[in-house]
């Protein structure tokens, strides 16, 4: 049986600007056809069993033409596969989607459309840009500034006389002979324009004009495709509500050197804030190497009157072997509760579990003065990583009480260092780097050659999440730029954030 071809959106550039129903559909697809466009955001996000045909094209260099495309889309549904031809923006919008429809139809395949957020509405928008207002635009023309379109015969007459906001597509080429044709057709020099460069991604770049003076100011300003240029009074309100190249972190490239599995908030933060983030994961969380303590903790938790849970990752491991076993949380409806730092309390919430006590620090020292000074008789379970500091025990030891460890993961180094990393911090393009723990201070720098150490530091501001962090970064002759007030990803987002926009501090 024939499979299907589903024609896909994939947005402008920013990857939360793809559909919900464009990502089930990645999720689900054998073959992938791609377009130039396409941000690798998402290409990162197709599974890895899916294979890709990368049918880019690229003004000049094609790699497939329309027609070699179109029989890849029929061949492959033929084949009885599950197709997902991606496309930039939208499939409909200059997407040449209406002659793969019409491709498809004839050779008799199934196919459904999947709009995508177009570049023409969202680059203005991203730029400050309404493309209609109730008094400044009462219409908005897509417009095609392709040299080889010029057959469909622009009415250029009408296009000035209808006075609204119009925005071409693949224009940035023409944009002397897109200004002149306006004016010389009856749109008044000083209509404001602007040229939207990779719109939406965290390289946007904007400037503005008007119809006489925008030839100029874009060469000057080198702007790199892809690009939008927006003719309308519309454009002018930019200087007052344009948001996301305002955003206080814009264009900073920051690196987050955390596992992956826990680097979502910090990441999200500091996307929010504009800014460029580089997952570089220095540090990978795998199973302990053997699972016995944590069983027998597991299976006596009525013997503890405490239980201490000292990061996120201890508490994530502790319920997925808790799982395993078919236990759930109240196997720990019996002992008190204290956990160290706000997101190790906020994933054990994940699980209805409340802790009794947090201490304002993330350090596990600081639980010791708000536990019980007469603990004679009281047993504690300490569930962390493999290798931990011991002060914790050697305190409540002191106090009377005993411990039993329940190794619950291990944090093992990752070094393979992407190139692409390496080449940012020779360049001197790194803006900061932030450790969320010493361990990932450690293997970050014992991965970087003198060279790349010396050409970070000239530049990047480090941030830390907190003292014991701070400590090992100094430790190692690194400066600390910023350090967090509280341990928490949002303290440390915030303190980046205010250094980073008082001048002459980290820039
Ligand atoms: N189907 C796409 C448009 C494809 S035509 C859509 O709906 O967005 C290619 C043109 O789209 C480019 O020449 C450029 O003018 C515009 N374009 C696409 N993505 C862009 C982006 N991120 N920033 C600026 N322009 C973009």
């Amino acid at each position: 049986m024939n499979g299907k071809v589903f024609l896909v959106g994939a947005g402008p550039g920013d990857p939360g600007l793809l559909t919900v129903k464009a990502a089930r559909l990645l999720a689900t697809a054998e073959v992938v056809v791609l377009d130039a466009l396409v941000s690798p955001e998402i290409v990162h996000q197709i599974p890895s069993g899916c294979r890709i045909i990368d049918a880019g094209k690229r003004a000049g260099k094609h790699t497939l033409s329309q027609d070699e495309i179109n029989q890849v889309l029929v061949d492959e549904a033929r084949a009885g596969l599950r197709v997902v031809r991606l496309k930039g923006g939208d499939p409909f919008v200059f997407g040449r989607g209406g002659e793969e429809a019409e491709a498809l139809q004839k050779a008799g395949i199934f196919f459904e459309v999947v709009p995508g957020v177009s570049s023409a509405m969202a680059g203005p928008a991203y730029a400050g840009i309404p493309v209609t207002h109730r008094t400044l635009a009462a219409s908005v023309t897509l417009i095609t500034g392709h040299e080889s379109d010029e057959s469909t015969g622009i009415n250029w007459d009408a296009l000035a006389k209808l006075d609204g906001t119009i925005v071409f597509l693949m224009g940035l080429a023409r944009l002397s002979s897109i200004a002149s044709k306006l004016i010389e057709h009856g749109r008044r020099p000083e209509t404001p324009v602007a040229v939207i460069s990779q719109a939406t991604t965290m390289s946007q770049r904007t400037v503005s004009g008007t119809l006489s003076s925008i030839v100029e100011v874009v060469a000057k300003a080198v702007l790199p495709a892809p690009a939008l240029v927006v003719v309308g009074e519309v454009v002018g309100m930019r200087d007052r509500i344009g948001w996301f190249e305002s955003k206080p972190l814009f264009g900073r490239r920051i690196v987050v050197t955390r596992a992956r599995e826990q680097s979502s908030d910090l990441k999200a933060a500091l996307e929010e804030a504009g800014a460029d983030v580089i997952q570089f994961p220095t540090i990978e969380i795998v199973p302990p190497s053997s699972f016995t303590s944590l069983d027998r903790v597991i299976e006596e938790t009525g013997l503890y009157q405490w239980l201490i849970f000292t990061s996120q990752n201890g508490v994530r491991s502790f319920f997925d072997r808790l799982k395993e076993k078919r236990r759930d949380s109240r196997t720990l409806s019996e002992a008190q509760i204290a956990v160290v730092g706000d997101s190790t309390a906020a994933e054990l919430e994940k699980h209805g579990i409340s802790a009794d006590l947090i201490p304002d620090k993330f350090q596990s020292d600081a639980l010791l003065p708000l536990l019980p000074r007469d603990m004679r008789g009281v047993r504690v379970a300490l569930i962390r990583a493999e290798s931990g500091r011991d002060t914790l025990i050697e305190g409540i030891e002191s106090r009377g009480g005993s411990v039993d460890l329940a190794v619950a993961y291990r944090s093992v180094p990752r070094y393979d260092f992407a190139e692409e990393l390496r080449e940012l911090i020779r360049e001197k393009l790194i803006d900061v780097v932030t450790f969320t723990s010493s361990s990932t201070v450690e293997n970050f720098f014992s991965a970087l050659s003198a060279a790349e150490r010396t050409a970070l530091l000239s530049r990047a501001t480090i941030a830390s999440i907190g003292p014991v962090t701070s400590r090992t970064l100094r430790d190692l002759g690194v400066e600390v730029g910023v350090e967090a007030r509280s341990a928490s990803v949002s303290a440390l987002s915030d303190a980046i954030l205010e250094s980073l926009s008082t001048p002459g501090i980290g820039v």
